[in-house]
């Protein structure tokens, strides 16, 4: 199974995503936009394996408190055969911190990981063509400011049920106020 670790997002806050991305999807020629319930922010990606026991020990060991997560702009990532558009995440200390302890937990039951350095955005749409593509500041506008609380984190497995890509959750880990 594919596995990945990421924060799921509220309601409000995939509306706002929505909003953002219906409107590069009327300038568009062409992009495979995320699906609403897709949205997420991904922390690790484990990608094929069969050792779910050990990403959910991984998962487990993770000890962080709850924290407020900032979400806001929009950018593109330059692709041959249409550009990824996404929002921004701020890189926070605790999100940060938390990236760094799921990595560390996964590398630690033998899982290896990419190790480029954690760039936190939320995909909208990927293979888009514009014709003509907004500047950056004009990105960056498209996506107001916005907080949510992360209380917990989920180990999630990517699929194609019947063509339509499928994450489903398989494990959380909740985020507690450290003693
Ligand atoms: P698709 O690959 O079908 O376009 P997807 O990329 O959303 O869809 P997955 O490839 O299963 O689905 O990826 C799950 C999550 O992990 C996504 O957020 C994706 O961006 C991220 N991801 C995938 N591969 C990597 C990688 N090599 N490094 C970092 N993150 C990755
Ligand atoms: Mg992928």
């Amino acid at each position: 199974m594919r596995l990945f670790v990421a924060i799921c997002l509220e309601d409000a806050i995939r509306d706002a995503l929505c909003r953002a991305s219906g409107a590069l999807r009327e300038q568009a020629q062409f992009g495979r936009f995320t699906h609403r319930n897709n949205l997420h922010l991904t922390l690790a990606f484990i990608g094929e394996t069969a050792r779910l026991a050990d990403a959910k020990r991984a998962m487990a060991s993770v000890r962080a408190a709850p924290f407020s997560l900032t979400i806001g702009g929009m950018g593109r990532f330059a692709r041959r055969g249409g550009d990824l558009y996404w929002a921004g995440a701020e890189l926070s200390a605790p999100l940060a911190g938390l990236q760094a302890q799921v990595a560390d937990a996964l590398r630690k039951q033998g899982f290896s990981l990419d190790d480029k350095p954690f760039k936190p955005h939320l995909t909208l749409a990927r293979e888009v063509r514009l014709s003509d593509p907004p500047d950056e500041n004009a990105l960056a506008k498209r996506v107001p400011p916005m907080e949510m609380r992360v209380e917990r984190i989920t180990l999630m497995k990517s699929e194609r049920l019947q063509g339509k890509l499928t994450y489903t959750p398989l494990y959380h880990t909740l985020l507690e106020e450290q003693a």
